[in-house]
């Protein structure tokens, strides 16, 4: 359907055999960020790869992109510490001004400036971004901002963040989404100057945290285009992220079925090698069968994409059907390892608990199959 990249392919596997098993447990007890990973991401210009070439990135399309994070999934690694780079700076690339794209967009593609962290959700909005309390009030030639969100990952480890926040009340707007704006912040200089973070601490080894708001002076020229524009600008980029990361659930379940497949064949009980059980082959058989239609939706959702057609269904369900299928890989993964699975030197519970994920975020199931009731179905709005 899709040239498959097997160049990118291959120097991405090359690079993760780098980072193995031993690299992302030592990661998981400290608590700590894949720094060197990162870096080493970076460097191979594979993070760059969505930047246009006027701006020095690969300027390659969203399937080259999603080859790459299916790869480091693939490979036992984990893309959570730098994939949203590549969705973030599409913000920047569409809306920013050319001032704003020449100073960043260069800087992000040689690793010089981190974009890892967005700020979206709120601790009292939920899924409803339209509800977000975090507010930005033009003073002079400046923004003060004031609020928190919830879930800003990677901000610790990031230079700028985008944010949304309201820059007009809710009741004071036609539409829900309209009164909110999107800017570039410098986290370096916002930090203890109104700026405030703390870490969350989670299931999965995420450098999330919780960031706090307390009249951040901002300058105004961190607004991304069009005040009161903002929502429609993160929804411009949701297509592009939800691809993404079906390529990475992709990436997932392919290493799930593969580890169990060999520990299926490896491992003897009653004399014999488990996987000449149906009842070991046959969930191995179906989690493949599931992961293999996914990917036929996250190719095409890509393609489309990289086409300029709309592809807001292709690109929802993509990651609806990679995520479940990555989480049925997961399952199935565990149960053929037996005790095992639960043994943290296998690697699988590691996987099993950071494929979770992909259930609720960046979008949770509910909220694609309500996207695909109402706008694909034209069944009448639920919520
Ligand atoms: C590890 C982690 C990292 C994250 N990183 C970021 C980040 O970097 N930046 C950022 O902005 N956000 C981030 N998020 C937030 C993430 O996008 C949200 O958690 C997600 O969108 C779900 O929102 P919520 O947690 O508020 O759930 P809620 O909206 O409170 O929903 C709770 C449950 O109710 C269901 N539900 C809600 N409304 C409906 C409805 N109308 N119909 C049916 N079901 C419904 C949902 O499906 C869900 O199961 C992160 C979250 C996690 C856990």
């Amino acid at each position: 359907m899709t040239e498959n990249f097997e160049d990118i392919r291959s120097s991405v596997r090359a690079l993760c055999a780098e980072f193995p098993g031993e690299y992302w447990r030592k990661l998981d007890a400290e608590k700590a960020y894949p720094t060197e990973f990162v870096k080493t991401m970076t460097e191979g210009g594979f993070l760059g790869v969505l930047i246009p070439e006027e701006y020095d990135g690969s300027g390659l399309g969203l399937s080259a992109a999603t080859a790459i994070l299916e790869e480091i999934h693939q490979s036992g690694c984990n893309a959570a510490a730098c994939h949203a780079q590549m969705y973030t700076m599409g913000t920047v690339l569409r809306h920013g001004s050319d001032a704003q794209k020449t100073e960043y967009l260069p800087k992000i593609a040689s690793g010089e400036l981190r974009l890892q962290a967005f700020g979206v959700t709120e601790p009292t909005s939920g899924t409803d971004a339209t509800r977000i309390k975090t507010t930005a009030l033009k003073d002079g030639d400046e923004y003060v901002v004031n609020g928190q969100k919830v879930w800003t990952s990677r901000v610790e480890h990031s230079d700028l963040m985008l944010l949304l926040a309201r820059t007009s009340p809710r009741e004071d707007n036609k539409k829900r989404h309209e009164g909110m704006s999107v800017f570039l912040i410098d986290i370096r200089e916002a930090v203890d100057n109104g700026l405030t973070i703390r870490p969350i601490p989670t299931m999965i080894n995420h450098a999330t945290t919780e960031v706090f708001f307390d009249d951040l002076r901002i300058p105004a020229s961190s607004l991304i285009g069009e005040e009161g524009k903002g929502f429609k600008y993160i929804l411009d980029g949701m297509n592009a992220e939800r691809i993404l990361i079906a390529s990475e659930c992709i990436g997932d379940a392919r290493w799930f079925i593969e580890k169990a497949s060999n520990y299926a064949r490896d491992r003897n009980v009653f004399g014999r090698a488990i996987g000449e059980n149906q009842g070991v082959q046959f969930p191995i058989a179906k989690a493949y069968a599931a992961m293999a239609a996914a990917d036929l939706m996250v190719k095409k959702a890509a393609q489309m994409f990289d086409a300029g057609e709309p592809c807001g269904a292709e690109a929802n369900m993509a990651k609806m059907l990679a995520a479940d299928a990555s989480w049925q890989a997961a399952d199935m993964c565990l149960q053929t390892h037996g005790g095992f699975g639960f043994a943290e030197e296998y690697d699988v519970e590691r996987k099993f608990r950071e494929t979770r994920l992909y259930q609720i975020a960046p979008i949770s199931t509910n909220l694609i199959l309500s996207y695909l009731a109402e706008h694909v179905l034209d069944l009448p709005r639920s919520y």
